[in-house]
């Protein structure tokens, strides 16, 4: 079924065969016409972890220390800032299921819900309380109510975010916390690399990505649904090792020797006790428009 929304808006990029619009209805940048829930349910459900990643669950492996220092830190917040009572976590789109045990380490109830079926195979042998289906009005009838939610680097690949957000915002208790990160898309860092330095739009990914987010259109459609936003911070400017002139579009070797800096980086700070510092620096980032992905913690308001 073709979403209803009506959308329309001026074509802002193009690639492989896709048009992406400024999106009067919604808010923000995604491409057009949108592709059916039955074509995205069989890229997510089959080809996403062996076409699209297919070593994505060893990298993950492989930076654990790294993921767990990340996820750490979002729990800190989760459990600085919740006021209801329970702690009871739902993460959507769990993939290999690292955030899952990093939660039932700090003594959270966690559940996860990932389509893809490898992903969930993989977090089951390790324990965890996986459902293997999309998240959607169908499964959210059978997850029951949370604490918190997390949600990264989901809402990028769905037709409707807005109909994604409002279910999280039912599944979720009074006063809960909702933690989302997508990317952040058309970036000041990316449009200086496009316009100054002749790099094409690489961060656009038709059909994968649908939606490209901003801070600005992310806080705006988390607002429209009942949420308020407590804490934004971003996540590190990958893109300035372009800007610095090290290409790694394109070249995993270097694409991987990128990230590993970025990951010694955020370690130092936070092994030596200077985790405030980076939390700080994301924040101005998150100001400033820049970071590679938008990462938000809002709170669900009661709507009257
Ligand atoms: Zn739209």
């Amino acid at each position: 079924m073709r979403d209803p929304l009506k959308h329309s808006g001026p074509v802002t990029a193009s690639n492989n065969g896709f048009n992406i619009i400024e999106c009067i209805e919604c808010g923000h940048k995604h491409i057009f016409p949108i592709p059916t829930d039955e074509e995205l349910e069989h890229i997510y459900k089959h080809e996403y972890y062996t076409k699209n990643k297919p070593d994505y669950i060893e990298k993950d492996i492989e930076d654990r220390d790294w993921w767990e220092m990340t996820y750490n830190r979002r729990f800190e917040f989760f459990e600085n800032n919740l006021t209801t009572h329970g702690r009871r976590l739902l993460d959507i789109g769990s993939g290999p299921g690292l955030f899952l045990e990093v939660g039932n380490k700090r003594n959270w109830e966690s559940k996860g819900i990932e389509p893809n079926q490898k992903a969930a195979e993989h977090s089951i042998k390790r324990g965890l309380d996986i459902c293997n289906m999309m998240f959607d009005s169908r499964s959210a009838e059978l997850l029951g109510k949370f604490d918190a939610i997390n949600m990264s680097l989901v809402l990028e690949h769905v037709a409707n975010p807005s109909k994604v957000i409002e279910l999280v915002y039912n599944q979720l208790n009074d006063g809960g916390l909702f933690c989302v990160a997508v990317p952040n898309d058309f970036s000041p860092f990316q449009l200086v690399l496009q316009n100054h330095l002749g790099f094409q739009p690489w961060w656009v990914a038709p059909p994968h990505h649908i939606n490209y987010f901003n801070f600005k259109s992310m806080e705006k459609l988390l607002q429209r649904n009942g949420f308020s936003v407590i804490h934004q911070e971003a996540t590190f400017p990958i893109e300035m090792f372009l800007l610095m002139g090290d290409n790694y579009i394109g070249n995993d070797s270097v694409g991987r020797s990128c990230h590993k800096k970025r990951i010694n980086f955020e370690m130092a700070l936070v092994e030596s006790g200077q985790g405030h510092l980076l939390s700080e620096m994301y924040q101005s980032f998150a100001s400033s428009g820049v970071g590679r992905e938008v990462l938000m913690i809002a709170k669900k308001e009661t709507k009257n």
